[in-house]
């Protein structure tokens, strides 16, 4: 369901997620569990975003007698994360959908003017009608996931979604004034951003603590 402040905005409020989440925020959870706990929660919210996937019926036979089962239609899906920390949640969806192609969007922020700039990009050849999702575990100001979705449309893409773990307003909003078209998927909605453009109360920088690296 929409979030009442932003139209184009769900937070997925599954009690497994929140669980998840919680032990993701918290500042002792280690390296190894901060990268299964954004693999698992990825999966989690696949599980969700993925409930309007249309269905065709197939003809099977069980054992015992011939019936109608139901298969997801061949709608190719294509996830994007844009790099580095977008990487975590790509083995948790893949396991669910082993068939979706895999992008790459690298995206570097400047930390004075906290602006994104493209660094890379490769995505797969266009094959009819494709559903992108494009991964990031955190939308803070919203610079590096509309640059992302820019270069998407840029290429051809037309159905895009934008799955994040944690969601701060300031980014929600700039997606919503440069791409309407494009829903959210978070699994939070934070408070605010601070001066250095850090989610609050967030959980910290998702690529330092995915990787380790400080
Ligand atoms: N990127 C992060 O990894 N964390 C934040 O809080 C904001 C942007």
């Amino acid at each position: 369901m929409p979030h009442s402040a932003f139209p184009n905005l769900s937070v997925l409020d599954h009690p497994l997620i929140q669980h998840k989440l919680t032990l993701l925020r918290d500042r002792t959870t280690s390296t190894r569990d901060f990268k299964n706990l954004v693999s698992e929660i990825a999966m989690l919210m696949a599980f969700e975003v993925t409930k309007d996937l249309p269905t065709e019926p197939v003809d099977i036979d069980t054992p015992l007698e011939r019936m109608t089962g139901r298969r997801v239609s061949d709608k190719k899906l294509t996830l994007v994360p844009i790099l580095r920390a977008g990487l975590g949640m790509v083995d948790g969806i893949s396991q669910l959908i082993p068939t979706a192609r895999v992008g790459h969007i690298g995206m570097a922020r400047d930390e004075n003017s906290l602006e994104p700039t493209r660094y890379y990009a490769k995505l797969p050849s266009e094959e009819g009608d494709r559903d992108y999702f494009v991964l990031d575990p955190m939308l803070a100001t919203g610079g590096s996931g509309t640059a992302a979705v820019t270069t998407l449309k840029t290429a051809g893409a037309r159905r895009i979604r934008f799955l994040c773990i944690v969601a701060a307003p300031e980014g929600v909003r700039r997606m919503l004034d440069g791409h309407p078209d494009v829903r959210i998927f978070a699994a939070a909605l934070d408070r605010e951003l601070n001066a250095h453009g850090y989610i609050l109360p967030g959980l910290g920088d998702a690529g330092d603590r995915l990787f380790g690296t400080r």
